[in-house]
């Protein structure tokens, strides 16, 4: 294990890397994909697998130990699943995990995790099969529960899910998505819409709901306990009595943990972005490209994190509702 740390100008450890590793995406999720698609990175503008690793390994001397690999959608990647045995050999001794749709897991769960993925998140933001096609654009959710299942029978464990709160689209089956956790051993995760891309108009058409309003509902259904999951990250966590999982939530918007934030993002394009509300993006693509060392790289990292901002402001008066993020595209960054 590397005893490198890095801090950055306001004293927060950085050592956590999401790594999205494609642009491209087989649901279209309404909060995120406009509905025709987008405009594709070209072959040679992506990062190819073996710019990632070493990029991974920079970032693995810098005392960074936590990487998640997202998209898009990852699992379209032609060899994901060999590049995560590459990138979990590259990174002994780090956590490594996916964050997918799930559409395409249940078939290569094992296979992963034998590869070395350690665990997955997956969204899932309706339980109910029209409901879930509406939202996600034609996506079958059998497919995804499915990929649930394989999950935990993989080990890829703990298996969490995301559910973007939304008013007038899943609001009402929160307590349904909650109840999965009854016969699963999962985390389901209420996750607050923020403000960015796609996601803006949905916003300004009032589709925002606060997790504290998410939980004073399901609080008047289930007689929720609070309960405490390890590497549980910014969620919060109660427990429905005899469930075998947890319920969290989020609150990335109404109440956010900045001040506690140890991650940065690597685009599919090489771009290193320091904050999902700020578009202050290192290239990292053109100098690997233009043969910069190892050592050079590592420097640009270390200057490009001392300058992450100290807060996001989305949601605030004047931003988000604006569609002041509307720049911020959820699809290239991976969340
Ligand atoms: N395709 C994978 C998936 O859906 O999990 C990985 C990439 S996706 C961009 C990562 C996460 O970001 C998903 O859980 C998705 O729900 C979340 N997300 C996307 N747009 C969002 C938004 N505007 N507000 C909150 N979460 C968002
Ligand atoms: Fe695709 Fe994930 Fe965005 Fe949905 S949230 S469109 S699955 S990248």
């Amino acid at each position: 294990m590397n005893s490198a740390v890095l801090v950055d100008s306001l004293g927060r450890r950085i050592d956590y890397l999401r790594i999205s590793v494609t642009d491209r995406c087989n649901l279209r999720c309404i909060y995120c994909m406009p509905e025709n698609g987008i405009q594709r990175l070209g072959h040679d503008e992506m990062l190819r697998y073996e710019e990632i690793l070493r990029l991974a390994r920079i970032f693995a001397s810098l005392g960074f130990n936590r990487f998640r690999i997202t998209g898009g959608e990852p699992l379209v990647r032609k060899g994901i699943v060999d590049f995560v045995r590459e990138l979990s050999a590259a990174l002994p001794g780090c956590d490594i995990s996916m964050s997918t749709n799930g559409i395409l897991l249940a078939e290569v769960a094992a296979e992963l995790k034998r590869n070395g993925l350690h665990r997955v998140n997956i969204s899932l933001d309706s339980v109910d099969p029209h409901a879930f096609a509406e939202v996600t654009r034609g996506g079958d959710l059998n497919r995804v529960l499915q990929g649930i299942d394989e999950a935990l029978k993989a080990g890829l464990v703990p298996v969490k899910t995301n559910t973007v709160l939304m008013r007038n689209v899943n609001y009402g089956e929160l307590p349904d998505i909650a109840a999965l956790t009854l016969s699963r051993p999962i985390h389901v995760r209420f996750i607050e819409l923020m403000p960015l891309g796609e996601a803006c108009s949905r916003w300004q058409a009032g589709a925002f709901v606060p997790a504290s309003e998410a939980l004073a509902m399901l609080r008047s259904r289930f007689q929720l306990r609070q309960a405490v999951l390890d590497g549980g990250g910014p969620a919060r966590y109660w427990r429905i009595p005899g469930a075998a999982g947890t319920v969290g939530f989020i609150t990335a918007v109404s109440s956010h943990f900045c001040s506690s934030c140890n991650r940065v993002r690597l685009t599919a394009k090489g771009g290193l972005a320091l904050c999902l509300g700020s578009n202050l993006e290192v290239d990292l693509r053109t100098p690997m490209r233009s043969g910069s060392s190892d050592e050079e790289l590592r420097r640009i990292i270390v200057e490009a994190i001392r300058r992450k901002p100290a807060r996001h402001h989305m949601g605030e008066p004047g931003n988000g509702g604006g569609g002041e993020y509307g720049w911020r595209e959820m699809f290239s960054i991976g969340g």
